[in-house]
Formats: C-alpha cells, sequence, structure tokens
C-alpha cells in the first residue's frame, strides 16, 4: 500500500507529457503552451501617449500656468507629421503615437482652449509623466511567456500581442470514463431490488469537465470478463480511461484482471487513504512487443500509452479519488510540471477525531473566518455518503490516524 505522497511520486515518475501540436489561438485556452514565447516587437512599438491632453516639450512649461499654440491634432493610429516646435502644443490621445520632441503629456482635465492656444494649469507634470517610450514594457527578443504555463485569458492577450495566431501547446488529454456493476442502471431509470442509479460516470465526467479537460461516458459494463473486455478496449482508445468499481477484494472485481489480459500492467494497486483506499493504476505501454497484438486498429504510434484509472466505486471515493490522483496525472500529461494538488491552509472550526488506520480526506467546508480562513467538516457518514458531500467546497487532509485535532489547529484542505 503506497501513502498519498508515494502514488503522487509514482504518477510523476511515469507519466510525461503528451506531444506539442500547434493550434490556433482561439482554441487555445487552458491548455499549457510548449514553446516560450518571444516578442517579435518592441512593446510599446513607439513612444506613445498614456492620456488625452496636450504633448508639450519640458521647458515650456517649467512654470504653469503657461500659453502655447495648438498646431495639430494626432488620434490613435495617426502619426504627427511635424513634431513639436518650441512654443507648441499638440493635442494628442491616448494611444496615438507621440509627436517628435515630446517630453510629457498634460491631460485634458488640466486645460482650457482659447482660440488657436491652450491655457496649461497647475499642477506641474513631470518630465515622461503620461507617455510610454517605445520598448518600455518589453523589447522584442524578450521571453514574455515561458513554456510550461497554463494559457488563462491574460495569456491569450499576450499571445494575442506576439502575434501569434497559431500557439505551441501540448495535446489536451482525451478521457474515457467507464462505470462498472451488475447492480448499475441508468440514471433515467427507477432502480429495481438490489440496484441502485449510476451516479458516478455522470459526476466523474463532470468534474473532469469542469477542470476543463475532454471526458466522455462510455457507459456501464457488467461484471463479467465479456462485457469488461469489450468496453475497456474501447476506453484504451483514449489517452486516459477512468474506470470506477470492480477494483476491491469483492467476488465480482474483475477490473484488475480484465485490465491485465488487455494488457494494461499495475503500476500501484491500493493507497493509505480513507477514502479510496483500492485505488488502481496503470498503463497500456503500446511500444512493448507483447502489447501490440492489443493495439487497437485506429491507434497509431502519436498515443502510445494508455493511463489507467480503476477508482473505487464508493462514490465519495470515487470522487476524492479523481480529485487528487487522476488530475494529478492529467497535469502532467498536459504539460504542467506540478501535478500536485494545490493545499490551502485554514483553521479547524471545531475538534475532529481522525479514528481509523489510514489518513481521511473529510470533506469539509472553506470559508473566510474573521481572522483568517476557517474550515468545517461536514457531517458525513462515509463513503457512500454522497449527499452531505455536496455540502462541502473541498476536504481537510487529517493525516494522523487515530489522533485528535483541536479546534484552532492548521490544517491542510484540498477545494473542489
Ligand atoms: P465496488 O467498488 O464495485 O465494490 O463498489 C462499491 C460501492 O459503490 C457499491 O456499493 C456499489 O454499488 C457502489 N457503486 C459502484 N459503482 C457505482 C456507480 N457507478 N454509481 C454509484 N455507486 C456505485
Ligand atoms: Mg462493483
Amino acid at each position: 500500500m503506497l501513502t498519498v505522497a508515494e502514488a503522487w511520486e509514482a504518477i510523476e515518475r511515469v507519466v510525461t507529457p503528451l506531444p506539442r501540436q500547434r493550434v490556433p489561438l482561439a482554441e487555445s485556452l487552458g491548455l499549457v503552451l510548449a514553446e516560450n514565447a518571444m516578442a517579435d516587437l518592441d512593446s510599446p512599438p513607439f513612444d506613445k501617449a498614456l492620456m488625452d491632453g496636450y504633448a508639450v516639450r519640458a521647458a515650456d512649461v517649467a512654470t504653469l500656468p503657461a500659453r502655447l499654440k495648438i498646431t495639430e491634432e494626432v488620434l490613435a493610429g495617426q502619426v504627427s507629421p511635424r513634431g513639436l516646435g518650441t512654443g507648441d502644443a499638440i493635442r494628442i490621445m491616448t494611444g496615438a503615437p507621440l509627436p517628435a520632441g515630446t517630453d510629457l503629456v498634460i491631460p485634458v482635465e488640466q486645460t482650457s482652449v482659447e482660440g488657436d492656444s491652450v491655457l496649461l494649469q497647475p499642477p506641474a507634470v513631470a518630465v515622461g509623466k503620461n507617455v510610454l517610450r517605445k520598448g518600455e514594457s518589453t523589447r522584442r527578443g524578450d521571453t514574455v511567456l515561458t513554456a510550461g504555463r497554463v494559457i488563462r485569458a491574460v495569456e491569450v492577450g499576450c499571445l494575442a500581442e506576439l502575434g501569434q495566431h497559431s500557439v505551441a501547446v501540448h495535446r489536451a488529454p482525451r478521457i474515457a470514463v467507464l462505470a462498472t456493476g451488475d447492480e448499475l442502471v441508468p440514471v433515467s431509470e427507477r432502480p429495481g431490488p438490489g440496484q441502485i442509479r449510476n451516479s458516478n460516470e455522470a459526476m466523474l465526467v463532470a468534474q473532469l469537465r469542469q477542470a476543463g479537460y475532454q471526458a466522455f461516458s462510455l457507459g456501464i459494463a457488467r461484471d463479467n470478463q465479456a462485457d469488461l473486455r469489450q468496453k475497456i478496449a474501447q476506453g484504451l482508445e483514449y489517452d486516459v480511461l477512468v474506470l470506477s468499481g470492480g477494483v476491491s477484494a469483492g467476488k465480482v472485481d474483475l477490473v484488475p484482471l480484465a485490465l491485465a489480459e488487455a494488457g494494461v500492467e499495475a503500476i500501484f494497486h491500493k493507497v493509505k487513504i480513507r477514502p479510496g483506499a483500492p485505488l488502481w493504476f496503470g498503463r497500456l505501454d503500446r511500444s512493448r512487443p507483447a502489447n501490440q497484438s492489443a493495439l487497437p486498429s485506429s491507434l497509431n504510434s502519436s498515443r502510445p500509452n494508455t493511463w489507467v484509472f480503476g477508482l473505487p466505486g464508493n462514490p465519495v471515493s470515487s470522487l476524492v479519488c479523481c480529485e487528487l490522483f487522476v488530475k494529478a496525472a492529467l497535469r502532467r500529461l498536459s504539460g504542467l510540471e506540478a501535478c500536485r494538488p494545490e493545499a490551502f491552509h485554514a483553521q479547524l472550526h471545531k475538534p475532529h477525531f481522525n479514528g481509523g488506520q489510514r489518513p481521511t480526506y473529510h470533506p469539509a467546508r472553506l470559508s473566510q473566518g474573521p481572522s483568517g480562513p476557517v474550515v468545517e467538516t461536514v457531517r458525513w457518514i462515509g463513503s457512500a455518503d454522497l449527499s452531505a458531500t455536496a455540502a462541502a467546497n473541498g476536504m481537510i487532509a487529517f493525516e494522523t490516524p487515530n489522533r485528535e485535532y483541536p479546534a484552532g489547529e492548521w490544517v491542510a484542505v484540498y477545494r473542489w
């Protein structure tokens, strides 16, 4: 049985980023940049005004008020043909290139027009004020964005400014979700005796899509080798296959065996965690000769591996394992170096006893208290208790089994 940290280490050791590709800028949101993005021009590309006002020479406004002759008007997108002569003021708009000779811009709010002159009022404006010089923000050749970062809206803006209408990114992983269990009925059906609805599949797909991933439902595989074999083969056409159920010690927990028969090698099985201990993780490595025959026809060398998670079927176990481990592998595949989930720290609102033998990831509510972040466990009766979990917005990692955690103790919280 691995510890949680050892499971993360194993994921970091084996999973590598998916290949690079170029995508149109508009499709790059949420992907990870695969190359440094360099400035092809200085930014700004010319000296520019940062305010609507009057471009003037410093010597002409050494004392205010001052009256200067308006010689011209420059709008954004225009270029002044003449520049500033002594005693001149040029009406200028934000974003317009500075006429030659400009030392500063006096905001329009400090001015009044009298005929063809402008009266400039105090306070004095320092040289260089309200102007941005060519290259002051970025110089041509500078690295603006480094490879390995997620492209958010602000990165899209930077890439657009750099003229990158297509962007080098890591290919986004495609993920299949497959529920297993003879007891499951589709969500649209009323369960008969001994049956329950297949809540995990919809939840896992949603959990992954909410994080921006491309996840697809494969439906329910029944607890027999033939059905598992057929549905697992479909799932192995994706970059990642996430199964729920069938990985514990029950009589029909056939998933590890079915995966082994499909050529998927186990990397680990079982993690010291509650909920979620039976977690299974493995890989189909198509570069290995033994697996060549298992290779579905549509596959080629662009997908050398399929990563497979077998999540325990109890809904909260599935949720927690997806949050902690599946997403870690997905971050890695997507091209991120740091793949472990980010822990926040907050003070326990009420004391909590962590019984049992394993670290517990307990559904909890994180909020902002009067003197900092506080977190409170939600009332929860265990890994099947999904509705209580809906009151939570994350989970507390109670690392030490059989220990009382007093109110006020700082604990690690993983938000979802
Ligand atoms: P298993 O991991 O297959 O032993 O299942 C553990 C528990 O989770 C059992 O009570 C199952 O009925 C339940 N379970 C398994 N799969 C699902 C699912 N897709 N949706 C909801 N509950 C499930
Ligand atoms: Mg089952």
